[in-house]
């Protein structure tokens, strides 16, 4: 009888999970049939766009690094200001690995689905998973498509739904965020680009910090991330707030306009987009398991979630053909402490980031974060 695995969000952790599990299966001579299933998402930007080597490194492993070679930018590195006056330089050229990119990141993210669909995975699109229940030997879910309601069967499910982790916490699974913040993104036309500049900007400023990136799309992002008292508190955002505060970051403003050319403006919109820092009690049971950031989620300002996504997913496919097809007991745990010891390092990171920036004692978003 051929084994059924259900997907359940097909973004970057779904996608490398699906293809990791179907190459594993095809080694071990297994059928499986692999469905992901995602939800209509059209219209809506995909925020999350620059990747270092390590995430061109991964996609190789999966057999997907030519997805770079078009429609995306190369990234040589950010120039920075976080802790002193002083630009600091990130460079990524001199990595031995790989380069780094700006993704266009609804195009990235229809290219992942299109390797799924070409390797023979099915695509349940337009559906949303509404319920789970788990049975005695296999997992129900309920999916909504469009109004109409059905149930599918499942040997295996895995949660890649992002940080609303649905599958886990419709289980009751409990998800312990850490930090969590905020960031109010703006795209700006900058019809003036030339090629030779394309590093990202970071800067801290008094009620967070700032990044600006070039995109391949012919845009820049504008984002100031910060958290949810300080937006409360200073209405940031309100488009014009948001600008004012844009405009008084002195080196970073001045640095905009210079590298990305554009003429900056209050912006007509501003897209919100949370990114905490938190991971799941659990991440793993007798017939699921959470990759991804529906498993553990990073603050943007570490750019790691996309390769963090491909290497769990990478990992959570072999273990899940492990587990059904050789009944290897041990695998759904190691990668379950894989998963938190990856976290625990990041969490080492995050402190020693925020914890460099001691130029702001007065104001509440870094005192917040001065408290680990
Ligand atoms: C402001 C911001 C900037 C960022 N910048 C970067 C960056 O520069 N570099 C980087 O590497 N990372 C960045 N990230 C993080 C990165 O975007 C994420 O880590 C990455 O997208 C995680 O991939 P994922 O597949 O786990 O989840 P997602 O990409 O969130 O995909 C989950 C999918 O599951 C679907 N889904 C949810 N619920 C259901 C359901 N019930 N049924 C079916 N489908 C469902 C969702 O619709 C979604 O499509 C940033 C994040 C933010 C917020």
């Amino acid at each position: 009888m051929t084994l059924a695995v259900h997907i359940v969000g097909a973004g970057p952790a779904g996608c490398a999970t699906a293809l990791s599990l179907q190459k594993s299966a095809k080694e071990l001579e297994q059928d499986i049939s692999i469905s992901l299933i995602m939800p209509n998402e059209k219209g809506l930007p995909a925020i999350g766009e620059t990747i270092p080597p390590a995430a061109s490194e991964r996609l190789n492993e999966l057999g997907l690094a030519h997805l770079l070679n078009d429609g995306h930018l190369e990234c040589p590195g950010s120039i920075s200001i976080w802790g002193n006056e002083e630009p600091g330089y990130n460079d990524l050229f001199f990595t031995p690995v790989g380069k780094g990119y700006h993704l266009d990141r609804n195009y990235f993210n229809s290219q992942m689905l299109e390797a799924c669909r070409l390797s023979g995975i099915e695509l349940l699109s337009e559906s949303k998973v509404v319920d789970v229940t788990m049975e005695k030997s296999n997992c129900v879910l309920t999916l909504n498509n469009n109004g109409q309601s059905r149930a599918v069967h499942s040997d295996f499910v895995v949660d890649a739904s992002g940080i609303q982790a649905s599958i886990a916490r419709k289980l009751g699974t409990a998800r312990n965020e850490y930090d969590s913040v905020i960031s109010l993104c703006a795209f700006y036309d900058a019809p003036k680009l030339n090629h030779a500049r394309a590093h990202t900007l970071v800067s801290t400023a008094k009620n967070g910090w700032w990044y600006a990136t070039r995109l391949p799309t012919g845009q820049v992002l504008v984002s100031m991330c910060t958290d949810v008292q300080t937006l409360k508190q200073e209405i940031l955002d309100n488009p014009n707030n948001w600008f004012n505060q844009f405009k008084k970051s002195g080196w970073f403003y001045q640095t905009c306009k210079e590298h990305f050319q554009s003429d900056f403006i209050p912006p007509k919109q501003l897209h919100t987009r949370v990114a905490p820092s938190a991971i799941l009690s659990n991440c793993i049971g007798k017939q699921w398991l959470a990759v991804g950031d529906a498993a553990s989620s990073y603050d943007s300002m570490t750019s790691a979630g996309i390769t963090k996504a491909l290497d769990h997913g990478l990992y959570a496919g072999k273990a899940i053909a492990n587990i059904l097809i050789k009944n290897c007991k041990n695998e759904l745990k190691e990668y379950q402490q894989r998963i938190f010891d990856d976290f625990n390092q990041y969490l080492k990171l995050h402190q020693q980031l925020y914890m460099a920036e001691k130029r702001y004692p007065d104001s509440s978003f870094w005192q917040r974060r001065m408290l680990g």
